[in-house]
């Protein structure tokens, strides 16, 4: 039976990724040697790290001034790297949800933290509005998509201060104004290459601003000074991310990513909105991802949760369980996700309500 993969991370990759980079795996461009057995430094893998650089920068529209660096350590390792390299006396942090909460627990380590809003009242169902950023925090440091709780901020803020962004799981969701952020950064294997790569996007002035001593590892400039190979570079990983680029490009760029990701989720809330089994856990629209849709059995069917998951489990949906932390199910449509899926997703969901 097909499978219909809403994994939220690691997650669907395009076929053009598996299979190519399959190929890499065995012969990398018919060199006789596979991309995992050949040096960094060869000009084979250059040319490979150069294109997806060229890649980033041509698909999200980057000016000038802005490095693309490809790492290892997940956005993770970018909590603490951010405040290393950036916060003298203050940081400004926006709290939505458990991946902003681990950010702003590492800025701590550095001083003092400034949480201007939280939605941490209501679950993280919600991006707080209205708040006011200090004018003088070093940063401001959002999550655009929350990918626990299905909540995005889609649009590019206007702040006083250098805005950094956690857009691990929608990078190449959306068409970005760039030049209003000073970072850019997450973890790879939500919407564009398998786990292992981390890209930063960053804007080469902000940097060299604090006085603290830097560990080498972990100092932008060492990165952007070396191409992203002072040390060895997750290959495989940036191999199978350079073929996920190659298809966002040849199938119309991000936006046309954009497009059909606010197909797909516009398809499958109404249908939410609708079915009267379910009901969303996202109320205001304009805070709806459009790459994590999450929702709940509806009042009085809470008892049926289980059923369900067996009968989308067996049309072969896989991955919708939700995070422990929110229950009910959740169903990731990131860029390689096709739009089929969501309509047989939403088969089931009207099965099931035939049923009760
Ligand atoms: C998955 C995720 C992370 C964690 O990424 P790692 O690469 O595992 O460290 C951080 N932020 C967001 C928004 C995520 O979805």
């Amino acid at each position: 039976m097909k499978k219909h993969n809403f994994y939220a991370g690691p997650s669907i990759l395009p076929q053009f990724t598996i299979e190519n980079t399959a190929k890499a795996v065995q012969d990398l461009n018919g060199i006789g040697l596979s991309i995992m057995e050949i040096s960094h430094r060869s000009k084979e893998f250059q040319a490979v790290i150069d294109e997806a650089q060229d890649l980033f920068k041509e698909l999200l529209n980057i000016p000038e001034g802005y490095s693309v660096l490809f790492m290892g350590g997940g956005a993770s390792t970018q909590f603490a790297m951010i405040p290393f390299n950036f916060f003298n006396k203050k940081a400004a942090y926006l709290n939505t949800g458990a991946w902003a909460k681990k950010a702003i627990k590492e800025a701590k380590f550095f001083g003092e933290v400034d949480v201007v809003a939280t939605s941490e009242d209501k679950t993280f169902n919600y991006i707080p509005k209205g708040y006011t950023v200090p004018e003088d925090a070093d940063y401001f440091h959002i999550t655009t998509n929350n990918t626990i709780y299905g909540t995005e901020i889609r649009e590019d803020l206007e702040v006083g201060v250098p805005l950094i962004a956690d857009m691990s799981s929608d990078i190449f969701s959306r068409t970005l104004d760039v030049s209003k952020y000073t970072v850019i950064y997450g973890g790879a294997q939500k919407n564009l290459g398998p786990a292992g790569v981390t890209f930063v996007i960053i804007k080469n002035d902000a940097l060299g601003k604090v006085d603290r001593p830097i560990p080498t590892m972990l100092n932008y400039q060492t990165h952007i000074d070396k191409g992203s190979m002072f040390n060895t570079p997750p290959c495989l990983p940036i191999y199978a991310s350079l073929m996920t680029l190659r298809w966002i490009k040849e199938n119309g760029g991000v936006a046309a990513m954009q497009k059909r990701a606010e197909q797909k989720a516009n398809l499958l809330y109404s249908e939410i909105e609708r079915n009267k089994c379910f009901k969303g856990t996202v109320t205001d629209p304009a805070d709806r991802s459009f790459m994590n849709i999450c929702f709940v059995m509806n009042d009085g069917f809470e008892d049926y949760e289980k059923d369900f998951m067996e009968l989308a489990t067996s049309q072969g949906m896989i991955g919708i369980k939700g995070h422990r932390s929110v229950g009910g199910f959740r169903a990731s449509t990131y860029n390689a996700l096709p739009i089929e899926s969501v309509e047989a997703l939403i088969e089931v969901m009207q099965e099931f309500e035939k049923k009760h």
